[in-house]
């Protein structure tokens, strides 16, 4: 039998989408990535151009140049911000650009109240680097409200949150801190790496920025660099879009490309990451070489009932202390098979690390040092007991 494609598709009833009114699995593959308007490609094609044919001075098709604009980051950031519930999303080359471009809706004389318990990287940017251009920037355990509500400043611009932090895995009330933060007029901004918005949206809980180091769960095969940040406010994406174009560090289009391809398996990703790790944090909890397991899943944990409430389930990231202290934490991370030592989470393999003297190294000795005695685990999508097992010959 043959049919006439061209023919059936045509007299095929158009659907409205309506993507905000689907579920998160469907608007991860084709919200903000409609076919090709040119060839129907499928899939958003990389757009490998560095530039754009004006079709008379002062007309052209929406893109000019590509540190501005180019359709393949438009995909990802229109499909980013519609798995956060925003209005916008703008794509960076890293999260730490994401980061660095929030500084720009500060001025000197502002103040930034900040997670004591955080990525390093955040951290030494804000700290060690953008204080001279006369913003402080100070910590505070975003677990406690009341101490939050009294480190704000009449000049605090901004509050910056991480939930659950890296490496310690603590978990912020969202809403009780955006309630905080709005009452003393600044943002709120919360980085969702760890959760991804599969498992916690934080627009919704009343942020008003979220950020992203792509280059994690939303990549997910540890094979790009990249960052974003989403919000629902126009004129902080005017602005911020600005500054993504002033300092130009933008995500080339096939780095958005990988992002858009990890986006798609997203939710199948977290479901397995996830599971995985509450298999592991049980595992841990029981072991007698360990002092302590460090995951939301737990009952045990102190932040237990928030996360609960504000994410749909608890990530792969898991963090431990062994009985034997920072010399048993440095041996252990060297022992496993499965979880290659490194640097980096949110892959489809699992990965060990050091934070003390990895990840955290540059935080060495500062307000945010990490407890050398700590080990963080970024959980995997391979079977959970082999995973188990692998653990189990690194602590034995
Ligand atoms: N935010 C968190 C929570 C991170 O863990 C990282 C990196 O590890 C970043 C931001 C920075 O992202 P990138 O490495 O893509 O610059």
């Amino acid at each position: 039998m043959t049919t006439d494609n061209a023919e059936t598709n045509a007299n095929k009833p158009r659907l409205q989408t309506d993507w905000s009114a689907m579920h998160f699995a469907t608007r991860a593959i084709r919200s903000g990535q409609d076919p090709d308007p040119t060839t129907g490609s499928v899939v958003v094609p990389i757009y490998q151009t560095s530039t754009y044919r004006h079709d008379a001075v002062g007309s052209f098709k929406g893109y000019e140049y590509s540190r501005t604009g180019n359709p393949t980051r438009t995909a990802l950031e229109n499909a980013l911000a519609s798995l956060e519930g925003g209005a916008w999303g703008l794509a960076y080359a890293s999260g730490t650009a994401a980061a660095q471009n929030i500084s720009y809706l500060l001025n000197p004389g502002d103040h930034l109240l900040m997670s004591n318990d955080i990525y390093s990287g955040t951290y030494r940017f804000y700290v060690g680097t953008f204080a001279r251009y006369g913003v402080a920037t100070t910590v505070v355990d975003m677990t406690d409200p009341v101490a939050v509500a009294a480190a704000m400043r009449p000049e605090t611009r901004i509050v910056w949150v991480e939930t659950p932090t890296n490496p310690n895995i603590r978990i912020t009330d969202i809403a009780a801190i955006a309630a905080i933060a709005h009452s003393g007029g600044a943002l709120l901004i919360v980085d969702n790496t760890f959760s991804t918005p599969y498992l916690q949206q934080p627009l919704a809980l009343d942020a008003d920025l979220v950020l992203h180091s792509t280059t994690k769960y939303i990549g997910g095969h540890s094979d790009v660099i990249g960052g974003a940040i989403v919000g629902n406010d126009p004129d902080i994406q005017a602005d911020l879009a600005g500054h993504q174009n002033s300092a130009g560090a933008v995500p080339g289009p096939f780095d958005c490309w990988l992002a858009l391809r990890g986006l798609k398996t997203l939710s199948l990703r977290m479901d397995r990451h996830c599971e995985n790790a509450m298999a592991i944090a049980e595992y841990l909890h029981d072991h007698p070489a360990i002092d302590e397991v460090f995951y939301p899943g737990l009952s045990s944990h102190k932040g237990h009932d928030i996360a609960k409430r504000q994410m749909r389930t608890f990530s792969g990231m898991v963090s431990f202390t062994t009985r034997g202290g920072a010399e048993k934490a440095v041996d252990v991370v060297q022992r496993t098979l499965l979880f290659l030592l490194a640097e980096s989470l949110g892959g489809v393999e699992s990965l060990i690390e050091h934070p003390a003297q990895i990840t955290h190294i540059s935080v060495k000795g500062s307000e945010v040092a990490v407890d050398p005695s700590l080990i963080r685990l970024s959980v995997g999508i391979e079977h959970a007991e082999d995973l188990i097992a692998d653990l189990a010959q690194a602590l034995a």
